[in-house]
């Protein structure tokens, strides 16, 4: 199977950042075997299953959303202008304990679908939802149906939380790994499971440990939301003596396989330690800004050579999945914060966006970059808008000028899940109406339940 993208403005994030002004990216199957200036060779086009005219469009390759929590979807905006604590207890918990696993079905579809249309292709969940024990293979059977890449860092808490979530550690290691027996064997590698234990404060130090020699066993990562709020940074402090990265490094489970997420609140030690074990940091700066979490040490962590990924957070607290607000985002809050106008380029937040995001993924060989021999995971992002017109620098447009809604067309692994703003696998508007009913009903379900 050959297909041909012609006329496109090509970023390729290979190590070099070469763009291209108006070329051709070449995919055979599952990869791209091409990606160069000008136009491909007339026998080339003859002999294509499919050519996509990306004239005015920008290619990319696409990103990494590199934490999220894709029940949320049903949840977002009964919740806004609150801290993290309260968030929770009052909306996230009732309203997670009643969903049922048709409602979790579809509160995935529906995120997957923002993601693919906001430019993401590959997707990080932290799945912590445990209703029933099916529940977290309907995240994976989503993707499937979608065709996303998607790793699900499968939650858990074992202490301190809401009582339908908790779980024993028994119960934790046996579930994990079955979900790991199931999906971890896929055949194209691209659904896979590694744990994801939920915070510091919620979770057992045994929990953590034993699930870090599972990631190294199955090849994956461990991922934790890590000092996200001062006051859970705090409590760890108090609780251990000590701050929750120290804490993780003591366990023995700060590696080069180790995802935190947030690390709003770091010490300059716990900086030297995150970026002498090769660590990732996954950063979701409109999270934080929703939550008046704090504004996390990105520039420094960059400078240290910290690989940073970036993400939306769930929708419950963002509220949308749109990783180019995201990047836009990302470079606005460090702006401020920094009161330097250059501390982030577009170039930087795009690179944090599909290198780091590869890196945050475990797949750095296979996605990131538009390069010959990777995996065809391709974006064409649509220039011909009055909210870019007219582009003098593709990159600055791409960052500064546009959202989700400028998404055109969406490969993955060569097949197209979106093409002309039009998603293939399902019909969308009946997917809509479907979940705009679904939530009415979980909504009466749990104020019937408080
Ligand atoms: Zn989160």
């Amino acid at each position: 199977m050959l297909t041909v993208i012609t006329n496109a403005i090509i970023l390729t994030l290979d190590d070099r950042q070469q763009t291209f002004e108006a070329g051709f990216i070449l995919i055979e199957d599952d990869r791209i075997c091409a990606v160069e200036e000008g136009r491909p060779e007339a026998e080339t086009l003859e002999r294509a299953n499919q050519v996509i005219n990306a004239a005015h469009m920008l290619a990319m390759p696409g990103m990494v959303n590199a934490h999220t929590h894709l029940f949320q979807t049903f949840i977002r905006g009964l919740g806004d202008d609150l801290p993290l604590e309260e968030w929770l207890e009052r909306y996230i918990w009732p309203v997670a304990a009643s969903m049922t696993v048709d409602e979790a079905m579809l509160a995935a579809k529906l995120g997957f679908i923002e993601n693919i249309r906001s430019g993401a292709t590959a997707v990080t969940d932290n799945q912590y939802i445990h209703n029933t024990p099916e529940m977290d293979d309907v995240f994976c059977q989503a993707a499937e149906e979608l065709g996303v890449r998607f790793l699900m860092a499968r939650g858990w808490t074992d202490r301190n939380y809401h009582p339908a979530f908790l779980e024993t550690l028994d119960q934790i290691m046996a579930r994990l790994s079955a979900l790991s027996s199931r999906w971890n064997q896929h055949p194209t590698g691209r659904i896979r499971v590694q744990p994801g234990p939920l915070s510091q404060t919620v979770v057992t130090a045994e929990s953590v440990r034993r699930a870090s020699m599972l990631a190294k066993e199955w090849g994956v990562g461990l991922h934790m939301h890590v000092s996200e709020t001062r006051r859970e940074t705090e409590s760890c402090l108090r609780e251990t003596g000590l701050r929750p990265v120290e804490w993780l490094d003591n366990l023995g489970c700060l590696n080069a396989q180790t995802q935190l997420v947030h690390a709003v609140w770091l010490s300059d030690y716990e900086i030297d330690l995150i970026a002498a074990s090769g660590a990732k940091v996954i950063h979701c700066p409109v999270s934080n800004m929703y939550l008046a979490s704090g504004a996390a040490r990105i520039p420094e962590m960059r400078q240290r050579g910290i690989p940073v990924a970036l993400a939306t957070d769930g929708p419950g607290s963002n509220n949308n999945q749109d990783m180019l607000e995201t990047l836009k985002t990302t470079a606005l809050l460090h702006k401020v914060t920094s009161m330097d106008a250059r501390v982030f380029l577009p170039e930087d937040v795009l690179w944090m966006a599909c290198r780091c995001g590869a890196e945050a993924f475990g797949q750095p060989e296979r996605i990131g970059s538009l390069e010959v021999g990777k995996k065809a995971d391709i974006v064409l992002v649509d220039l011909d808008t009055p909210f870019a017109v007219p582009v003098h620098r593709p990159v600055s447009a791409l960052v500064y000028n546009l959202n989700g809604c400028s998404v055109d067309t969406v490969i993955v692994d060569g097949k197209i899940l979106m093409k002309d703003k039009k998603i293939l696998a399902l019909d969308e508007q009946a997917l809509l109406e479907e979940c705009r009913v679904a939530a009415i009903h979980l909504l009466e379900r749990t104020n019937r339940n408080l």
